[in-house]
């Protein structure tokens, strides 16, 4: 089964990287694929370019076999839906190959806002990364009866489908964000042990989340 772990990685860091480490061992997965997205979120300047944020992935994962980067949505340029990510990667693989979307429980709570969410479970399973913080009251109520029929609970049962099942998993949670990291180097702060040594060199190097010097 192939996964894909979706995010801005604006930049990645260790939460990242350890929940996909964890969710490669936990559904024994042949290849967990971080997938930048192209549009960036944050409008607060400076911004990273969408090929930066990709180069500090790459260096992420460089001695990592088990994390691929894929990097359509950049490529792609401009914002894509997942849906047809999904439907693209259906195509390259095979009708038969398992494909799971991952998504935090933040995400699976309005799934409904995303574009053709219906659709999303007709190419690929989705697995729920629980996230302390947001208890299952919170989830729209059109995305639970959606979901109902579609719980599996036994591992072997998702790997026997190639798609249309959801799967909730609990994950190490490190107490890192991209957004905590950029506002420390902002305020000058030590970002040591967030995140990639080689990548804290890139963000250093390129002179990354730093305020504008004026003029
Ligand atoms: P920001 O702080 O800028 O919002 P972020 O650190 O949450 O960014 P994203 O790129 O938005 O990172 O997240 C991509 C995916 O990684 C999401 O599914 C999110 O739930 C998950 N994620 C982010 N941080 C962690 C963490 N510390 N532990 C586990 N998963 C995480």
């Amino acid at each position: 089964m192939i996964a894909i772990y979706g995010g801005t990685f604006d930049p990645v860091h260790f939460g990242h990287l350890r929940s996909a480490i964890e969710l490669v061992e936990a559904l024994g997965l042949s290849e967990l694929r971080l997938m930048p997205s192209f549009k960036p979120p944050h409008r607060d300047r400076p911004t990273t370019t969408p090929v930066q944020r990709l180069e500090m992935l790459r260096l992420a994962v460089s001695n990592t076999n088990s994390l691929r980067i894929d990097d359509r949505e950049i490529l792609r340029q401009g914002p894509s839906y997942t849906i047809d990510t999904l439907k693209d990667l259906r195509v390259e693989i095979g009708e038969e190959v398992g494909l799971a979307m991952v998504v935090g429980f933040d995400a699976f709570a309005k799934l409904n806002t995303w574009h053709r969410w219906e659709e999303l479970t007709d190419v690929a399973h989705l697995v729920v990364m629980e996230r302390p913080g947001f208890p299952a009251l919170q989830c729209h109520q059109t995305v639970l009866d959606w979901a109902e029929n579609k719980w599996l609970n036994r591992l072997e049962d998702l790997q026997n489908a190639a798609c249309g099942r959801i799967y909730r998993l609990r994950l190490s949670q490190l107490e890192i964000s991209a957004s905590f990291i950029r506002a420390q180097i902002a305020d000058n702060k030590n970002i040591n042990f967030l995140l990639p040594e080689g990548v804290i060199e890139y963000i250093g190097s390129n002179r990354l989340y730093r305020p504008l010097i004026p003029v």
